[in-house]
């Protein structure tokens, strides 16, 4: 069996692909704030180098794949500490374990917000990789009210979508042979979702801005098939790109204006 470390796994999309993961027999190795192999606080440094260290002592220090799936949409400074820091700083750490193996791959979950209306200062401090200033902007955004709080969401997915596509060509990953991808979910039925869905007013604000006129909302199952190919060893070729499962979101939304 291939080994997997995936983030986020005690709950929707991370929890679907980790259990799909095992039905095919491969093993996994979750890692969330509780409930899972490596219970760690992605939030934090100190949390994320704890994490990957305690990953490599249970994988016994062969790990094939990490997917990172853990993430947050408060409207907060926490949710760039998370979805980004929380994502590339644990794959970084994990990068000289991964490029041991004969068939490594990572893939991250970014999201249709990547292309949503975002604080260019915010990614850009992201993409500088300066957590401090970054953490400062995210909560002056939050300070200013909930519509401003929510741009940390859309600015840390395109700045985790940014950074895929930097740096999945450098010796640290194409170099090591190792695919680094993203795939971005429409709307997804989870517990992430699942107030935000239950009501008709709800789901009206969430369609207008990711309509999905192909299937509607998806089980967190169509983005773990996703992950699992990505990070299947037939997955040779395909690095950088942000993989849009969206419904039709991204092709309603750009057109043919890619
Ligand atoms: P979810 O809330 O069901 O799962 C997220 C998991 O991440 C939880 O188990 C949570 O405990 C974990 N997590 C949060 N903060 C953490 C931390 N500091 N340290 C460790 N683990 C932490 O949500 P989901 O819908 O499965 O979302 C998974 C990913 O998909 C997220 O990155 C989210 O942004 C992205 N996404 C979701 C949707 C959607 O509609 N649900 C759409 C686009 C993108």
């Amino acid at each position: 069996p291939r080994s997997y470390v995936i983030t986020g796994a005690a709950s929707g999309i991370g929890a679907a692909t980790a259990a799909l993961l095992r039905e095919r027999g491969e093993t996994v190795i979750g890692v969330d704030l509780k409930g899972t192999e490596v219970e760690a606080d992605l939030s934090t440094p100190a949390g994320r180098e704890a994490a990957a260290a305690r990953a490599v002592e249970l994988a016994g220090g062969s790990i094939d794949a990490v997917i990172a799936c853990a993430g947050i949409a408060a409207p907060i400074a926490l949710t760039v500490s998370v979805n980004y820091f929380g994502v590339t700083d644990f794959l970084e750490y994990l990068a000289p374990v991964l490029a041991k193996s004969p068939a490594p791959r990572a893939v991250v979950v970014s999201s249709m917000a990547s292309l949503q209306a975002n604080s260019p200062e915010l990614v850009e401090a992201l993409l500088s990789g300066d957590e401090p200033a970054a953490v400062e902007i995210g909560a002056a955004l939050a300070a200013a009210g909930p519509a401003s709080g929510y741009l940390n969401y859309p600015s840390s997915k395109r700045a985790l979508s940014r950074w895929v596509r930097r740096e999945c060509i450098s010796e640290r990953w194409a170099g090591a042979g190792i695919p680094l991808n993203a795939v971005a979910p429409g709307t997804v039925i989870s517990p992430m979702t699942e107030k935000l869905l239950s009501t008709e007013e709800g789901r009206k604000m969430v369609d207008s801005s990711v309509p999905m006129p192909l299937n509607y909302h998806s089980d967190s199952i169509v983005l773990a098939r996703l992950l699992a190919w990505l990070t299947s060893e037939e997955n040779t070729h395909t690095t950088g790109q942000t993989i849009y499962a969206d419904g039709g979101a991204d092709a309603t939304l750009r057109g043919d204006n890619i």
